[in-house]
């Protein structure tokens, strides 16, 4: 058992896990740069300790500063939140090096999940249906564009080391490949230090599907269905949704099932997230997450577990606390981001918060680091806060995210609210047939 837990991360995902820990009578530890000194992680904690400058790579992205503060604490363990070093596996090596537990998978695990190209092969090998596209890298310009030829155009050249949306380009046709290629590269390369490609069939209307799993790291494993997460913009997602409208529950039990399967047959602890493209009732592997994701909350609501307290039980050596039979979806949740950003550009809005009043009642949670009187920094990401809202069915928790919204009061600072208000009035959204395009279509036409 952990009697402390430091947590490497800021925001509203550094208060979830404070919050696990505090249920369950482990101490949390909190790390700041200098920039978050009155951040509410770090009032929240039970003990707190500065790690460098505002800057992340001298601070939340610094394995040295986050490794020094576990020793000074006497930290046990480490969880990682989501972003920054979570899915680091050079950072998870040195911990396990210093017999320092991180709470996630080994090191291993994240490496291979962490290399596009490595992670298809492997999810390939192990029986899951991946998009048609290159067999591993693709060295040079031919050679992409025989394969544009073979696969079909549309195609998408991926860099194998991106993320976040970055190192992705479209070619729409032959024509287009040169510049997709070597952008892709250049960015793969400026962005993550990796310049390898690999290529895909572009699907023209997919929705994003992703299947939440969790190990144990002894061969057992369960899944725990899937979230619709189509609504993106620039390849970033903005609002969430579980069970997925359009999933069949025969379709959930077999892509769950092979993902479950999948991962139990590699020993993987912990909380994953198995991604996937879905069109015309076909899966595509497209990615694996090695950690917990921003959205897991939806997943939490509908099935009424603890996703945090899980991962810390099973890096403490327990088994799973729940079988897949005791897993039964109730009712619907829906998750939406927001953000501090003016739209409609969507270009941060840092600043103080004059006031700040979160919504409650029935089925309705928010996760957010905000209180009145906060100075937002401008030096990490927009995120400031998760709505979300569960109702018996998906038109109950619609409409319990209408409600909740128009309780919700930030103010000081522009954010991301307008924009779920106008969505709510969109017939293709209440319906629940979007697709990954929709958002972008939908933000590029005249208001
Ligand atoms: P990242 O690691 O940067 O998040 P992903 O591989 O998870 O990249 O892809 C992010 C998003 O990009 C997907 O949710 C989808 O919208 C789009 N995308 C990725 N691959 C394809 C593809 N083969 N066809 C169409 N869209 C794709």
């Amino acid at each position: 058992m952990f009697d402390k837990i430091l947590i490497a991360n800021r925001g509203e995902i550094a208060l979830r896990v404070i919050r696990a820990c505090r249920e369950m009578g482990i101490a949390s530890v909190a790390v700041h740069s200098t920039a978050d000194a009155d951040a509410m992680h770090v009032r929240m904690a039970d003990e707190t300790i500065c790690i460098g400058p505002a800057s992340s790579t001298e601070s939340y992205l610094s394995p040295l500063a986050i490794l020094s503060a576990c020793e000074v604490t006497g930290a046990q363990a480490i969880h990682p939140g989501y972003g920054f070093l979570s899915e680091n596996a050079r950072f998870v090596q040195m911990l396990e090096d210093h017999a320092i537990t991180f709470i996630g998978p080994t090191a291993e695990h994240i490496r291979v999940m962490g290399d596009k190209i490595t992670a298809k092969d492997t999810m390939k090998a192990l029986g899951v249906p991946c998009v048609p596209g290159s067999e591993g890298g693709v060295p040079d310009l031919e050679t992409a564009q025989r394969l544009g030829a073979e696969i079909g155009y549309p195609v998408i050249v991926k860099a194998t080391a991106g993320g976040g949306g970055r190192g992705m380009k479209v070619a729409e046709t032959a024509q287009d490949m040169e510049r997709a290629f070597q952008t892709a590269r250049a960015e793969g390369k400026a962005a993550f230090g990796n310049d390898e490609v690999y290529i895909e069939k572009y699907l023209q209307k997919p929705r994003h599907i992703e299947i939440q799993i969790f190990g144990d790291g002894k061969g057992n494993a369960v899944h725990l269905g899937e979230r619709d997460c189509s609504l993106q913009r620039r390849h970033q997602k903005v609002f969430e949704e579980a069970p997925g409208p359009v999933i069949t529950e025969e379709e959930r039990q077999r892509i769950g099932e092979i993902c479950a399967r999948a991962v139990a047959e590699i020993n993987y602890a912990g909380a994953g997230t198995i991604e996937f493209l879905y069109e015309d009732g076909e899966f595509y592997f497209i990615e694996m997450n090695t950690r917990l994701q921003v959205e897991h909350p939806v997943t939490e609501a509908i099935f009424g577990v603890d996703l945090v307290r899980e991962q810390i039980r099973v890096a403490e050596g327990y088994p799973l606390s729940f079988s897949q039979e005791d897993l039964q979806i109730n009712g619907h949740a829906i998750e939406v981001r927001i953000n501090a950003e003016k739209l409609p550009s969507f270009s941060p809005s840092p600043g103080r918060i004059t006031q700040y009043h979160a919504p409650g009642g029935l089925g309705v949670r928010i996760d957010s680091a905000l209180y009145d009187g906060y100075v937002i920094p401008p030096y990490y990401d927009s995120l400031i806060g998760k709505l979300i809202v569960h109702g018996r069915d998906r038109t109950e928790a619609l409409s319990r995210l209408n409600r909740a919204l128009a309780e919700l009061i930030v103010d000081g600072v522009d954010t991301t609210i307008p924009l779920f208000h106008a969505l709510l009035q969109e017939p293709d959204v209440l319906g629940g047939t979007y697709n990954i395009h929709w958002l972008e279509k939908w933000l590029a036409k005249d208001p």
